[in-house]
């Protein structure tokens, strides 16, 4: 297979995996001669649906909520709102006893990505593999928002991401009230050092926490929220979307919508 097919079905297979409708490659490469019909496809990657190109969408979403806490006390003792880099936050939670996350924790996962990142995906906590690594969105759900990011042309590596706790919850549970308070923090200075284009909330729990709001996941959906004047999209998290695969398509027309944002 040449190396322009192979990238096509591995492009149509990420769509397929988003919720797309499947497109049948034929195995066949055409040749001078073959049948009316059997063109081999080009290496660019055919629209899902008509007359939208992928990482595009037609149109953006109405406004939604806004929210814009308060920056951190600069004369305060607390070395929060006062790290100068994402590395003094990463040091600081490693160390942190904030909340009782801290007790059953092997490691504190921080969030990964470059300073520069205009994407920042936040999602609730983390899960079993992130503890054990210390990494952010790692096993199966970490690989389908690889693909996920792969999708709208946009490499992991390029992306910082993180998580509202930054302490695994036990036995996986929401992360509770006063665990999110003591937390906060942390999120809310790495957002500000990171000066985002675009915050992709992925979850509930990521998207009434930094909108400040109780409304459902899916009231959220399909608006253009801000925080701190930067816009915020909310999607499912992709481990609900291991759950339930019907969640896929929805998930992809949210990060199209981020995509558009960030060009
Ligand atoms: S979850 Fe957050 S506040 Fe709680 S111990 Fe971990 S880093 Fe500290």
């Amino acid at each position: 297979m040449s190396d322009g097919r192979a990238l096509a079905r591995e492009f149509l297979e990420q769509q397929r995996m988003l919720g797309g409708e499947p497109v049948i490659l034929s195995d066949t490469a055409s040749t001078p001669g073959s049948r009316p019909g059997s063109a081999r496809p080009s290496a660019t990657p055919t629209p899902l649906t008509p007359g939208v190109s992928p990482g595009k969408v037609s149109a953006l979403p109405p406004a939604g909520l806004s929210y814009d806490p308060p920056g951190g006390d600069l004369f305060s003792n607390d070395p929060v709102p006062q790290a100068a880099s994402l590395e003094v936050i990463a040091r600081l939670v490693t160390s942190c006893t904030k909340c009782r996350l801290c007790d059953g924790r092997r490691h504190a996962v921080p969030g990964e990505g470059p300073g520069d990142a205009r994407l920042v995906v936040v999602g609730e906590g983390p899960g079993r593999v992130e503890d054990d690594t210390g990494r952010p969105f790692v096993g199966p759900a970490g690989e389908l928002l690889t693909k996920i990011l792969a999708a709208i042309e946009l490499p992991r590596e390029r992306v910082f991401i993180c998580n509202v706790v930054k302490c695994r919850p036990p036995e996986n549970r929401l992360p509770q009230y006063d665990e999110i308070a003591a937390c906060l923090p942390y999120l809310h200075r790495q957002v500000e050092l990171l000066k985002p284009k675009v915050i992709l909330a992925m979850g509930g729990t990521a998207a009434q926490t930094l909108l400040d709001t109780k409304q459902s996941l899916g009231s959220l959906r399909n608006r253009v929220h801000r925080f701190r004047g930067i816009p915020v999209i909310v999607t499912y998290h992709p481990a609900a979307l291991l759950r339930n695969p019907n969640w896929k398509r929805p998930t992809w027309d949210d990060v199209r919508i981020a995509r558009r944002l960030l060009d």
